[in-house]
């Protein structure tokens, strides 16, 4: 807490003003060469930043970050999940008079960074805003979500189970809700805090206000400069204008312009789009996870998951559109068709690939950079690379000339081209090729481009041999050699002579300051220079500035052409990346069809396979046909898959999953051939995740995913499921994966079912719609080869103690469960059968055997007990409980 005392000095009267303003960020306060923090937000820094505390003046705690240093403490403070706010001094503090003015010029917020340093540029930064909406079925919530930094922004109402997997995939930074636990729609800031945590997103309350219907569509109107919202699909009393009411006010607050006066107005805030589930292919949370889609299980890093090997695009928007494509897979053929299509021309024509390739290589983070534009914090590099990338739009649109497949895109950058020409040409012919990384260091602007800049620089340039001249000129007249004319920033420019020659300089010359071995003057002359050299150096800084923003404000001009340029370049750039991938790892085009089947010949796992290459063994899959070409003959729908553990079960039904989502996104394959019905979406309950479900027992995790596929998995969905039931007794465990096998076959909806149960493979002969499937395995003296080729029909061994044998479980051990598991063998396919007692046995073993061979057993089993009276049966009994308790 900061705390004000009468006696505080100027400076901090200040920051005490700014905290009030920002209670809710850490303020980063300038002072001369640092940015200091203090009280709470010192002993803040202190253990987030490990900057030392140290004490002002009155024991105030205080920690502090070089300036120049700054970015890289504010990426970690946000990284920390803080919001930050920058006070600068906003005059030059040796012109100040009493304390330098300041003003905050930036409140960082995770949700709302726009500055390259501080963001991921393969990843969208999304900031949502929710509230609760209480619709005819259920409570459900309506959500709002904006990337800032490519100014787009949609809205949809979740209910209840889709509201976290579609968080998920929005992968928030940043949550806003209703501060107010009572206000109406409030989802409680404890849920919602909950919720951020476990999507790693902070919590932001804001002010009812600011998500009130009655509000909302002035907000909405006033943003986008219209006087109907009809025009974007919306009415003012629909309740999904709230949230994005809710996520423009946060942007106008948090976004100030640089130079910390005006606000801008956000001009890239594309208008907000309604998204439709139902366009795409659902993956919710589980899926997204247990597939590594995005991320790994293990590390949560890119790296080694399906997005990770997919990765080749070249331009920051194309990185970022990977990632969502792969989560927000197509549903439609026609629209699926349309991306192979480009995929395809891209493939066939090496040429034009190459070509694009060196083109879409020249284009810069334009979505990012516009929004910096947009938002007032355009650096002259952001300008410079703006108008580099710009230029390619007609580079671009040239290489796509006559080819029909791209033809789409063709259109939209030959719409654009010309103008976007003219303003790298604009942008060219003002800067220099390496611009200064501030403006204020000068020299931005190309010489002979603007004649009154040129005029102040070769003043300034002047300026050092005039002083020469003149320095000469006084040594001469003076007769003191040592005689200097120099500069520093708190007297401006002297004349300094020695003390051993203060005698010796005239009587014209005007004393300024007396040092302990010199004495320094000023001239007329002098004083006359420093007026037109101070004067030229600020002239020439002030009309910079003043190009600069004139060069900016033609830039922002084109924000419309430049947001069509970059989706372009986006879009190609991930299509390029999959015709890449098809050349130079085998994927072929999968034929797209309504009917739900799945064919794969020589399906191969995207990820296993770049890492095995050769070694990897590619395998079919074979569900459902086309109706219109063999009239209904295979109707195949569900596989059981058994075989022994490492032998490639889960490997099979994960790559099967993983081509059939590929196929949705556009992309090519990994597999010889591949026709793929479409799918509505991928359901997945595969083992493995437990640690992610702290406070919930694994089988309750796993019945939980298994009632969400009961409930949702249509004819259309494909699910892969993995030893359903594991979690329980084996008995609980077998009749549930039982009963779930017959409940999807009867759904009809494509199913892998990789199982330990043996059991469930007689499952094939009551329904005509399942069958079995077994991964090869070849025995060779005593040890197992795992072949991972996966073949019909049912496998009954387990092969369970020769992979304990391989992962190192001593030899000991081996031997006697090799042992045990004769015995049970026998015990279990023959129940009548008694284990063998001359066995070595430990001693619950002996327990167990001990029983099984007791005389009342034995007289159990001769007992007929069609011949028995009751007095009988009560005499046996009798007889029977002394043999066991003499
Ligand atoms: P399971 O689910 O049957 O226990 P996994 O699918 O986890 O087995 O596979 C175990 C390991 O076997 C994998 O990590 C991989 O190294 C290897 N493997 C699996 N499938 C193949 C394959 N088709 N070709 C080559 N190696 C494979």
């Amino acid at each position: 807490m900061s705390v004000r005392t009468k006696d505080d000095t100027p400076a901090m009267r200040q920051y005490h003003r700014f905290k009030r303003q920002h209670p809710d960020c850490v303020l980063f306060f300038r002072m001369g060469d640092f940015y200091e923090m203090f009280y709470d937000d010192a002993r803040l820094a202190h253990k987030v930043l490990g900057v030392s505390l140290t004490q002002r003046t009155k024991g105030i705690p205080m920690a502090g970050v070089p300036y120049h240093a700054v970015e890289s403490y504010l990426h970690r403070m946000i990284e920390a999940g803080y919001r930050a706010a920058v006070c600068e001094q906003i005059e030059d503090p040796a012109l100040a008079k009493g304390v330098v003015k300041r003003d905050v010029t930036r409140v960082i917020t995770p949700g709302t960074l726009t500055d390259e340093s501080l963001l991921d540029e393969s990843r969208e930064n999304p900031l949502v805003a929710l509230v609760a909406h209480d619709g005819s079925v259920g409570s459900a919530a309506c959500v709002a979500w904006a990337e800032l930094s490519t100014g787009a922004l949609c809205a949809s109402t979740f209910n209840g189970d889709e509201l976290h997997d579609e968080l998920v995939r929005i992968a928030p930074r940043e949550i806003l809700h209703i501060e107010d636990d009572s206000a109406p729609a409030t989802i409680s800031g404890r849920n919602v805090a909950h919720l951020a945590e476990q999507i790693g997103a902070v919590a932001t309350p804001r002010p009812a206000w600011q998500f009130r219907q009655s509000e909302a569509a002035e907000t909405l109107k006033r943003q986008f400069e219209v006087a109907t919202l009809s025009g974007f699909g919306f009415h003012e009393d629909d309740p999904l204008i709230c949230p994005i009411a809710a996520v423009i006010h946060y942007l106008l607050e948090t976004q100030k312009s640089g130079d910390g006066t005006e606000r801008p107005r956000m001009a890239h805030l594309r208008p907000p789009r309604r998204f439709a589930r139902e366009e795409h292919m659902v993956i919710d949370q589980v899926s997204l996870r247990s597939l590594e889609i995005d991320r790994t299980m293990r590390s949560g890093q890119t790296e080694g998951s399906l997005l990770g090997v997919l990765q080749q695009c070249v331009t920051a928007m194309g990185k970022r559109l990977l990632r969502h494509s792969l989560c927000y897979p197509l549903r439609h053929r026609d629209q699926i068709e349309k991306r192979q299509r480009v995929v395809a021309a891209l493939v066939e024509d090496g040429t034009l690939r190459d070509r694009l390739h060196d083109a879409l290589e020249k284009v810069q983070d334009v979505p990012r950079t516009v929004a910096r534009l947009s938002v007032g914090r355009a650096a002259p590099r952001d300008l410079v690379a703006l108008g580099r990338s710009a230029d390619q739009a007609a580079a671009i649109t040239s290489i796509l000339a006559e080819r029909p497949a791209v033809q789409p895109y063709f259109e939209a950058l030959a719409g654009v081209a010309a103008d976007l020409s003219q303003l790298a040409q604009t942008i060219r012919a003002a800067c220099v090729e390496t611009p200064p990384a501030h403006l204020r260091e000068g020299g931005l602007i190309r010489e002979g481009y603007d004649q009154q800049l040129d005029e102040s620089r070769s003043l300034k340039r002047d300026s050092q041999g005039w002083l020469a001249r003149y320095q000469k000129q006084l040594i001469e007249q003076t007769g003191i050699p040592s005689l200097k004319v120099a500069f520093n920033r708190v007297f401006g420019y002297y004349i300094e002579v020695t003390a051993a020659n203060r005698d010796r300089a005239p009587d014209h010359w005007s004393r300024k300051q007396t040092l302990k071995n010199a004495e320094r003057f000023i001239t007329p002359p002098l004083k006359e220079f420093e007026g037109k050299v101070l004067g030229a150096e600020q002239k020439a800084t002030a009309r910079e500035q003043e190009l600069f923003a004139r060069l900016c404000d033609e830039a922002a001009r084109h924000i419309q052409q430049l947001t069509v340029f970059a989706d372009a370049v986006a879009a190609l750039d991930v299509l390029a990346c999959f015709a890449r991938r098809a050349v130079h790892h085998r994927y072929v085009q999968p034929r797209i069809v309504d009917d739900p089947v799945l064919h794969i010949d020589g399906g191969r796992h995207p990820v296993l396979d770049e890492i095995l290459g050769d070694r990897f063994v590619a395998n079919d899959v074979l569900l459902g046909s086309v109706e219109a070409e063999s009239a209904g003959s295979d109707k195949a729908a569900l596989a059981l898959i058994t075989g022994p553990n490492m032998a490639g079960k889960s490997t099979y039904i994960r790559q099967t999953a993983l081509i059939t989502l590929l196929a949705h996104t556009g992309s090519f394959v990994p597999a010889d051939a591949a026709t793929i019905g479409l799918c509505d979406r991928i359901f997945t309950r595969v083992g493995a995740s437990d640690e992610l479900h702290a406070g919930q027992s694994t089988f309750m995790v796993e019945m939980t995913e298994t009632a969400n596929i009961c409930h949702h998995a249509t004819a259309s969905s494909l699910v892969i499921l993995d030893e359903i039931g594991r979690g329980t007794s084996t008995l609980d465990g077998l009749a549930l994966a039982w009963a779930l096998t017959e409940y999807l076959s009867k759904r009809g909806c494509r199913t892998l079912f990789a199982t330990h149960y043996h059991e469930l493979t007689g499952l094939a002969e009551t329904f005509d719609n399942v069958i079995n499937l077994n991964v090869t395995v070849r025995e060779w003296q005593d040890q197992i080869v795992f072949l991972h080729r996966i073949v019909p029909g049912a496998t009954s061994q387990s092969y369970g103690i020769h992979v304990a044998k391989i992962a190192g479980v001593p030899a000991q051990v081996i031997e006697r469960s090799a042992a045990l598991l004769a015995q049970l063998e026998v015990s279990h396919h023959n129940p009548a059968s008694t284990l063998r007692a001359d066995v070595p046995s430990d001693d619950q073993m002996n327990l167990f055997t001990q029983y099984l061979n007791h005389p009342a057993v034995d007289a159990l089993r001769q007992l007929d007990l069609e011949d028995l009276s009751p007095i009988q049966a009560f005499d046996t009994l009798r007889r029977l409980r002394e043999l066991v308790d003499p």
